[in-house]
């Protein structure tokens, strides 16, 4: 990995000037204010190299790649019965789509999906006692972060203007797949989603998802071997909403996208990158992000394929 610096610091000054025919998410209204021309990547690895270029140390609404977050923690509280109430398959259907509920009688694809990460939260605010607070409180011990917090302008804009998601928790809990509350299970949904961080951060945080030996500075570990290759799977195969298999067929790493621009993609036994460009393409993903690391992957030769 001596050459990953100057090979991601070429690819960033490529891909910086490339013109981006992406557009920068409008439909949670406090989002379309950020600048369109943030660029930033960041690189962890295992063996604690740690670089990074551009906008890499600016925070951001990480919206969907907190889903590897509430995942994680509900993992970690239900181990497989998870997978009674979320399934494990690419849905083939835009993120916020409720068309395959019915057939499925409301259970949802998979977790990342934002009709199973509301689940997802159903079963968290099930588990803990303040859901708010304990899951930041969750995400900062991971990573001994303690500057990881929700933007509150971020989850009230999507508040007032989440109807999408207002409808999906509604129909799923017609079918007995929520079991709280509707909107103290959409509030905890609206704040996870809110979540700010940098890029350089989300590289550090989800180390736990590359290395096996992971372990927090309290000594803890987060998952097992086994709970951790699942959840890189479940990214793998579903992380960027309708484009995971292209995704796969371009980079070839698990990773998640967010519409806030956020890319996060993990080498198992490697390494953690993220890159942050705002502008998104059709299906959601960013447009610079999904470039970059396809010719990041090619240049290092580090698909895991
Ligand atoms: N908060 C966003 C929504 O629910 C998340 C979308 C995403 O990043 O995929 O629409």
């Amino acid at each position: 990995m001596d050459n990953y610096k100057k090979i991601i610091e070429e690819i960033y000054l490529d891909v910086k000037n490339v013109d981006d025919i992406g557009k920068v998410a409008n439909y949670i209204p406090e989002l379309a204010h950020i600048d369109e021309n943030n660029f930033g990547v960041h690189l962890t690895s295992i063996n604690k190299l740690s670089f990074g270029f551009g906008d890499c140390n600016k925070k951001f609404s990480i919206q969907s790649v907190s889903k590897i977050l509430s995942l994680t923690l509900a993992y970690k509280f239900e181990g497989a019965k998870l997978w009674d109430r979320v399934d494990v398959e690419p849905s083939g259907n835009p993120f916020n789509s409720l068309l395959q509920l019915e057939a499925d009688f409301g259970k949802p694809r998979n977790p990342f999906i934002n009709a199973g990460a509301i689940v997802i939260c159903d079963v968290l605010v099930s588990h803990l006692k303040n859901p708010k607070k304990d899951f930041l409180e969750f995400c900062r011990e991971i990573s001994d972060n303690k500057n990881i917090n929700y933007n509150e302008k971020v989850a009230e804009s999507e508040k007032i203007s989440g109807f999408r998601n207002v409808a999906l928790c509604n129909f799923i809990k017609s079918f007995g797949n929520i079991k709280n509350d509707v909107d103290d299970v959409l509030d905890f949904y609206f704040h996870i989603c809110s979540i700010e961080m940098t890029c350089k951060e989300l590289s550090e945080i989800f180390l736990f998802l590359a290395d096996e030996q992971y372990i927090n500075k309290k000594g803890e570990s987060i998952l097992t071997e086994s709970q951790a290759k699942r959840i890189n799977a479940i990214m793998l195969t579903c992380g960027f909403y309708d484009e995971s298999g292209e995704f796969a067929f371009r980079v070839g790493l698990p990773g998640k996208s967010g519409v806030g621009g956020g890319i996060v993609a993990i080498h198992p036994d490697e390494y953690c990158i993220t890159v942050w460009s705002p502008k998104l393409n059709k299906k959601g993903n960013s447009y610079k992000g999904m470039l970059f690391l396809e010719k990041f992957t090619t240049k290092t030769v580090s698909s895991i394929f």
